[in-house]
């Protein structure tokens, strides 16, 4: 599948890892909008959070665990937001599931809104 969070997730593209185990990985976003700028992602393809269900809801919670465990390490100890953006209307651009963790200066309240 051409994806590149999959390729990601699996090496063949490479990234910062700030932290992996078996069923997520989080990188350092490329263009970050933030002095932390961390994407977190499962490692099963799941396209966006509009596919969240019962059978694959799991990994989400793990997510925010590895969000809040990873603001500690970034010591983000003044505030942090975690960012979805789903679908075509929130200006989703990589369509495989992914929150943004975003800390370390004062955020606004733009990030992921409509321009
Ligand atoms: P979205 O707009 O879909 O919520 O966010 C996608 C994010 O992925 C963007 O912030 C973008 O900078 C980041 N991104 C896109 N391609 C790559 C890549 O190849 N590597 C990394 N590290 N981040 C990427
Ligand atoms: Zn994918």
């Amino acid at each position: 599948m051409d994806c590149i969070f999959c390729k990601i997730a699996n090496g063949e593209i490479p990234s910062t890892k700030v932290y992996e185990d078996e069923t997520v990985v989080a990188f350092n976003d490329l263009n970050p909008q933030a002095p932390v700028h961390i994407l977190i992602i499962p490692k099963q393809h799941i396209p966006s959070a509009a596919q969240i269900n019962e059978t694959n809801s799991a990994v989400v919670a793990h997510i925010f665990e590895v969000a809040a465990r990873l603001a500690k390490e970034m010591k983000l100890d003044n505030g942090f937001r975690i960012v979805n953006n789903c679908g075509d209307d929130a200006g989703q651009t990589v369509h495989h599931l992914h929150f943004h963790l975003l800390g370390g200066s004062p955020l606004g309240l733009t990030f992921g809104s409509a321009e």
